[in-house]
C-alpha cells in the first residue's frame, strides 16, 4: 500500500465551517472501525453526522467546494474500512422519520432496517419480513438492494429520494424501474455522488402476527449463523447468477446447488477448502466460506489479503471472477481492482 498523504491544509478550516450547521457532530481525525460492523479501519480526516438533511446538503457543498473527498456510510454494516483510514470527510445521515399511510410507507435513509420491518410487521403490512435480521440503515439497504430468502427491498419499493451531487445537490426522486435495481445492485452504486434520503414504499395487507412469527423463525435462524457480537459484513461475495456462469462450470454443479437461479459463491469456495482459512485475526467461517469474521485484532491489510487469495484461487479453478458484495472505503484507486 501507499504511505498515507497529509490531511489537507483546509481540513481544520472545513471542520470549523461544519461545527457552524444546525444539528450536526463534527469529529476530526475519528476512527472508522467503531462505524463499523468489522471494526476495522483507521480515521476519517473529519466524520460528520447528522439527521437533518438540510444540514447534511449543506456540509456536501461545503466539502465538495473545498475540495475534499468525501464518503457516505450508513450502519456501517457492509463495509472495508482501510488501516489508513479515509483521506477526506465521512458522512452519515442520520434522519430517521418513518410514518405510515395506509399500504404506503415512507421512510428515510437513516432509520435502521430492522426498525422498518418491526414497523410494518406491527401493522400488518406485508412485505419485509424476510429482512429480518439484515443489519445497517435503509439507505444501505437500498444502495446495495439488500435482501434474504429470495426476497430484496426493491420488491417494495415505489419511489426513492436522492440528493444528486452532480446537479448541485438538487433532490431528484426516482421510480422503481429508474433505480436500476439487480441482484444486490442499484444504480446508486454507480452514482457515488447520489446520496438516498428517503424512500417510500408499497406494501401488502397482512396479519400482524403471521408477520412477527415469520421474523422471529428468521431472526432465530439468522442469529445462529451471525452472532450479534461477530464482526463481520454478512456474505464477502455476491452469489452468481447461474445463466451467467460459463457453460462447463454450470454444468458441473451438483442436484441441489443452485437456488432461483443463483449459485452461492460459499459453493465455489468450499471447492478450494475456504472454510477454516485465516490471515492474522481474521478467519472464514468453518461453517459457512462466504463469512469472514474478524476475531478482534484484525486489519484491512489482512482482510484483503484473504479476500483476494480466495478470490485467485476460485479464478485459477473454476475460471470464474467472484464479485465483493462488501464496499471499500479508503482503498482509492485500489478499491477498483480490488472489486475486479
Ligand atoms: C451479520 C450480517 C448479515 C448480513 N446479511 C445480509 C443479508 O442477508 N442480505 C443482504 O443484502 N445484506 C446482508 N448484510 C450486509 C449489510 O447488512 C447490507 O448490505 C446493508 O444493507 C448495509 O447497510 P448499512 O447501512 O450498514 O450500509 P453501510 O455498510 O454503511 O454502507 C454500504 C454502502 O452503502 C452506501 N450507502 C449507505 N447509506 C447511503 C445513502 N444514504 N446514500 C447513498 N449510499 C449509501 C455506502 O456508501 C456504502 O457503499 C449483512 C451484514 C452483516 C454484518
Amino acid at each position: 500500500m501507499s504511505p498515507v498523504p497529509p490531511a489537507p491544509d483546509n481540513a481544520l478550516e472545513v471542520c470549523e465551517r461544519l461545527s457552524k450547521l444546525t444539528g450536526v457532530t463534527v469529529l476530526p481525525n475519528e476512527p472508522l472501525a467503531p462505524h463499523t460492523r468489522f471494526a476495522i479501519g483507521g480515521p476519517a480526516d473529519i466524520f460528520f453526522e447528522t439527521a437533518s438533511p438540510e444540514s447534511f446538503a449543506e456540509a456536501l457543498k461545503t466539502v465538495r467546494e473545498a475540495g475534499l473527498n468525501s464518503v457516505v456510510i450508513g450502519g456501517g454494516s457492509n463495509l472495508i474500512v482501510a488501516d489508513e483510514g479515509f483521506r477526506g470527510v465521512c458522512l452519515k445521515l442520520s434522519s430517521r422519520r418513518l410514518r405510515a399511510f395506509g399500504l404506503r410507507v415512507e421512510v428515510e435513509c437513516g432509520v435502521g432496517l430492522q426498525a422498518l420491518v418491526n414497523f410494518t410487521a406491527q401493522r400488518g403490512l406485508k412485505g419485509l419480513e424476510t429482512l429480518t435480521g439484515i443489519p445497517g440503515s435503509v439507505g444501505g439497504a437500498v444502495y446495495g438492494n439488500a435482501g434474504a430468502y429470495g426476497h430484496s427491498i426493491q420488491e417494495r419499493i415505489l419511489s426513492v429520494h436522492f440528493l444528486d451531487g452532480e446537479k448541485g445537490d438538487e433532490v431528484r426522486e426516482f421510480s422503481r424501474a429508474e433505480c436500476e435495481f439487480r441482484y444486490r445492485d442499484s444504480i446508486f452504486k454507480k452514482k457515488k455522488d447520489w446520496i438516498i434520503l428517503s424512500a417510500t414504499l408499497d406494501m401488502e395487507t397482512g396479519n400482524a402476527v403471521t408477520l412477527r412469527e415469520t421474523s422471529a423463525r428468521i431472526l432465530s435462524t439468522r442469529t445462529r449463523k451471525y452472532p450479534p457480537s461477530m464482526r463481520c459484513a454478512g456474505s464477502i461475495f455476491k452469489n452468481l447468477i447461474l445463466a451467467e456462469l460459463p457453460r462447463p462450470v454450470a454444468a458441473s454443479l451438483p442436484p441441489g446447488v443452485v437456488i432461483e437461479g443463483k449459485v452461492p459463491s460459499a459453493w465455489f469456495l468450499e471447492q478450494i477448502g475456504a472454510k477454516g482459512m485465516k490471515r492474522g485475526d481474521l478467519e472464514v467461517a468453518d461453517y459457512h466460506a462466504n463469512l469472514i469474521f474478524n476475531n478482534g485484532e484484525g486489519t484491512a491489510k489482512d482482510l484483503v489479503f484473504l479476500i483476494r487469495d480466495l478470490k485467485r484461487r476460485v479464478a485459477m479453478r473454476f475460471g470464474i471472477d467472484l464479485e465483493e458484495e462488501v464496499q471499500y472505503v479508503g482503498f482509492d484507486a485500489e478499491a477498483s481492482q480490488l472489486q475486479k
